[in-house]
Order: C-alpha cells, then structure tokens, then sequence
C-alpha cells in the first residue's frame, strides 16, 4: 500500500456486527471473513490510526429471539453479550496472527479470558498502537451492541463511528427489497430518528447525537472501502448533527 495514505481520523471506533463475520455462513464465524477483517484493520493501524472495535453477537445468539422462542429476556442477553466475547477473542486471534497486538476488553468481568474494560487502560492501548476489541457490550441486559458503539466511542473521544454493514450506507427505503432505494449521502440525527430509517436503536442515534459524534454506515464487503473511509473519502453514508 501507498505511503501517501495520511489519516482524516486519529482515533475511530469500528463497529462490527456479529453477521459481519459470517460470511456466506448462517451461524458462527467464517475464518476466511476474519482474516481479510483483521488485515483491513491492521492497515488501517500501520498508517497511524488508533482502532478500537466494539463486536456484536447475532452470529451466535441474539437475546431478543431467545426471549422470542421463551427464555427469560436477561438471561438471554447474558447469553448474547458472554456471544460477543467469543467473537472478540476470535478478532484478537485474527490480528495476533498476524502480528498486531490486541486486547479484548469485556463489559462483564470475565477476566480469565480477556480484560475487564477500564476506560484509562483502553485508551492507553490504543495509544501504544494496540486494537482494543470492546466486548459484551454495555454489560447490561436490553441494550444493544450499537449502543455499546455509541458510548465507548464517547468515552474514547474517537474521531468517528463507522458501522460496518452489509449494505453501502442507508437507504430510503430496502435496497434488498425495492431496485429504487436511494442511498442518503448525508443525514442528521433527527432524520435518521423521524424517519425510521433503520440506521441504529434510537437510543444508539441520541447517544451519538447528543455528543456530536459523527458515524458513517458503510459496506465492509468491499475490500478497501475502509480504508478509503479513514484517509478521508466520502463512503457510505454520513449521520451527523444538523
Ligand atoms: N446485548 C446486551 N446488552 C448490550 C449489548 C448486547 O444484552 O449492551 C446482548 C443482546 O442480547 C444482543 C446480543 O447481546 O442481542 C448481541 O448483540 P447485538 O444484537 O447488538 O449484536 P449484532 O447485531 O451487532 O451482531
């Protein structure tokens, strides 16, 4: 890669969704996803960015659909955030492959296994270059991973929020369902809220909202748009405040 890259961003915190891993899989983690996943943040390193990364767990177990199917709903979101550890243990394995140094950093004391999240620890990981990997999201039951994002990127002070998605940004409408979907180059907070667009929980857009933080949604599947996106190009869809 080019030497030239220069950063717009110091500090992003990369939200990844559990499917994110998936791949073309219906369940768990495919390791070819990881792997490509992992060099795309490593590059993103190498030119001087701090990343952390807050992972979701709907590759493994989402609460709401346990509770759907008759589980008692805070057990069930235990079981969806202890999921979001698996899959950040799996990232920390992907990166230490390939010789970047990471740390998993857990919401809910796990700590045989990873770190417990201390926010003055995990800021001076990414500071010494390492990837901090948020895991079991706010540690409490009825959030969501999105809203995680919102708060570790707040208590960070990252730069940006990007969601990696499936999809290259947000659309007016299903872009899956309807062959007319525009895409929004640019939203506010309040028209990602209005007009229910699907974007995050409202409680992930308020957070993000009332701390100006701006969030871009962009497709992780394709290769380089990442990267693109932290040197400063306009990829996917921009939410900021109005
Ligand atoms: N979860 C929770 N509290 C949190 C974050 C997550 O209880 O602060 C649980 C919840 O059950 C959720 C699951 O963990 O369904 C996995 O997170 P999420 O659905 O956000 O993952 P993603 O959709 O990003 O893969």
């Amino acid at each position: 890669m080019s030497e030239e890259l220069r950063p717009a961003y110091k500090r992003i915190l990369l939200k990844l969704s559990g499917e994110t891993l998936m791949g073309d899989q219906e369940y768990g983690i495919d390791p070819r996803v990881i792997g490509r996943l992992a060099r795309e943040v490593t590059e993103l390193s190498r030119i001087g960015v701090e990343v952390a990364i807050v992972i979701g767990g709907g590759n493994i177990f989402r609460g709401a659909g346990l509770a759907e199917a008759g589980m008692d709903r805070v057990t069930a979101d235990h079981m969806g955030m202890l999921a979001t550890v698996m899959n950040g243990l799996a990232i920390q394995d992907a990166l230490e492959r390939l010789g970047k140094f990471c740390r998993v950093m857990s919401a809910i004391k796990i700590n045989q296994v990873c770190e417990d999240y201390i926010r003055r620890r995990a800021v001076r990981h990414l500071e010494k270059g390492r990837i901090v990997v948020f895991a079991a999201g706010t540690g409490s039951p009825f959030f969501t991973t999105d809203t995680a994002a919102s708060l570790r990127a707040i208590e960070i002070n990252a730069d940006i929020m990007i969601k990696a998605t499936k999809v290259d940004g947000v659309y007016d409408s299903d872009p899956f369902k309807n062959p007319n979907a525009v895409r929004y180059e640019r939203l506010t907070y309040e028209e990602a809220l209005s007009k229910h667009l699907g974007v995050m929980d409202a409680t992930a857009l308020v957070m993000c909202r009332d701390n100006n933080i701006p969030l871009r949604v962009m497709n992780i599947f394709n290769e380089g748009d990442l990267m693109r996106l932290v040197t400063g190009e306009p990829i996917g869809t921009l939410v900021e405040r109005g």
